[in-house]
């Protein structure tokens, strides 16, 4: 048995998943797949301050499998006899395994300032402590690396030039980057020469940008110090234009031309042809592009030395203003969840209100702008990640905006208020020539997915 680790260590967080490969994903099913080979889920947070906490889940089906494919009857008894948390039914861990396996055992470790070495020693300790021997069936690790500047279009197995090479880059990503390296540097310490780390860049997926699309119109000193439209979300994106060129190729429906919409605290649209990215709405930064929960999205960068004078705050403080106090929050004062804004807004608050109209203007532009970028028209418009799964409402008011130019799509409502789940992902009423669809994301069943392709074509 094979398993692979994956994981997306983040300056106060790791999140860690335990693969047995094998599962042909995206393929697995499409929309409805199934996660059954992924072993175990954990997540820390607030790591190194004083509320640190770590959370292992286990999934029963995937348990299961593994166990009596070994024919360890006895120990399968025994993980069944595990007592269940009340953590365990929650919805979070059902989010936290992408799995329709029931989670057998959860695991809560609160402890405070947890480093992000103990909290992955924590991880394997659990692991080892499931199943013996389990952990020795680990032959790759995947690792998310949010920025590979312009050196790295695709996966990589990480050497210690590699390792050199992605620091080089890491003043592009001063939050994500070092914390990631942190991550490989913790699994190469832990496991054998013979296991590789493979980095997998949120950038890679938008390597395939045109230079006209990357390059911005500044004098060419700019783009020799790195400045040029870089993209992030490409490991999701790449996930959910694969699942989604799935499902439409089930349905004999054309697949070429896609607009991905990923909207989570952080949000970006993405155009995709031919499974490659085209442009993306996310640029040198996370900075860029849309409104998001925190962040401003593009705005008029005279903005910052104007405000810098006018307000007698740094550069630096109003970029951090820009990062932590606007978007959604800043507009709704102090609100960044969605579900609040909503529940806000159908009470007749103003404030969320012009939250939620903003989000959906700048958004339904940002698509519009992308039908340019797949030769005027798409077979899909992809709803993803935390708002995009999860909110009818932003959906609906978005399509509304865009039906015009999406050959009069019209959204079905039962399909959009129950986010595709009996519906194939599809959303839009069936007469629609353009699809909108719900397709979940899943950014480690992607690294794991890159990795698999590492052990078996390198
Ligand atoms: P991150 O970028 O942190 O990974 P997620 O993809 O988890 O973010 O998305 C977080 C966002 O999803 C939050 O703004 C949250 O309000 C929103 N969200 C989650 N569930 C719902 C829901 N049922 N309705 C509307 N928004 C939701």
């Amino acid at each position: 048995m094979k398993t692979i680790l994956v994981l997306n260590t983040g300056s106060s967080s790791v999140k860690a998943s335990l693969f047995c490969p094998g599962s042909d994903l995206p393929g697995n099913k499409g929309y409805e797949r199934k996660e059954a080979y992924k072993i175990l889920t954990a997540h820390g947070e607030r790591l190194a301050t004083e509320d640190s906490f770590l959370r292992i889940s286990i999934s029963a089906t995937a348990a299961d499998s593994i166990l009596q494919a070994d024919g360890n009857k006895k120990e399968l008894k025994h993980v069944h006899s595990l007592q269940l948390t009340s953590r365990a039914t929650d919805r979070q861990d059902d989010h936290d395994t992408g799995s329709d396996a029931p989670i057998i055992e959860t695991i809560a470790i609160n402890e405070p300032n947890m480093s992000h070495k103990t909290a992955i020693l924590a991880i394997i300790d659990k692991v080892k402590a499931f199943r013996p021997g389990l952990i020795d069936t680990v032959t790759a690790v995947g690792h998310r690396v949010v920025h590979g500047g312009d050196k790295f279009s695709e996966s990589i197995v990480v050497t210690d030039h590699v390792l050199r090479e992605i620091q080089s880059v890491s003043h592009l990503a001063p939050l994500h980057n070092p914390s990631n390296l942190e991550g490989i540097r913790i699994a190469r310490d832990l496991f054998s020469e013979k296991v590789p780390n493979v980095a997998v860049f949120d950038t890679a997926f938008h390597a395939s940008m045109p230079r006209f699309a990357y390059t911005y119109p500044l004098p060419k000193e700019y783009s020799e110090h790195g400045i040029r439209k870089y993209g992030f979300h490409g490991t999701s994106v790449k996930y959910v234009s694969q699942v989604t060129t799935h499902i439409l190729k089930e349905m004999n429906k054309d697949a070429s031309r896609m607009i991905i919409a990923h909207l989570g605290n952080g949000a970006s649209v993405t155009a995709v042809v031919d499974g490659k990215g085209v442009d993306t709405s996310m640029e040198f930064t996370p900075l860029s592009g849309l409104m998001m929960g925190t962040r401003s999205g593009t705005i008029d960068p005279s903005i910052v030395t104007y405000a810098s004078q006018q307000m007698g705050k740094t550069p630096a403080q109003v970029i951090s203003d820009l990062n932590k106090l606007s978007g959604l929050y800043g507009i709704a004062g102090g609100d960044n969840d969605m579900r609040i804004i909503t529940e806000r807004a159908s009470n007749g608050d103003g404030d969320a209100l012009l939250a939620i109209e903003m989000f959906v203007y700048t958004l339904s532009k940002y698509i519009a702008g992308f039908l340019v970028s797949c030769g005027g028209s798409i077979d899909a418009l992809v709803f993803t990640a935390g708002i995009g799964e999860h909110s009818p409402l932003i959906r609906k008011l978005t399509i509304k905006k865009l039906s015009k130019l999406l050959g009069d799509m019209i959204v079905d409502k039962e399909r959009n208020d129950n986010n595709g789940k009996f519906s194939g992902g599809i959303i839009s009423a069936s007469n629609s020539s353009c699809l909108a669809m719900v397709v979940p994301t899943d950014e480690e069943v992607m690294i794991c997915k890159e990795c698999e392709e590492f052990i078996l074509h390198h």
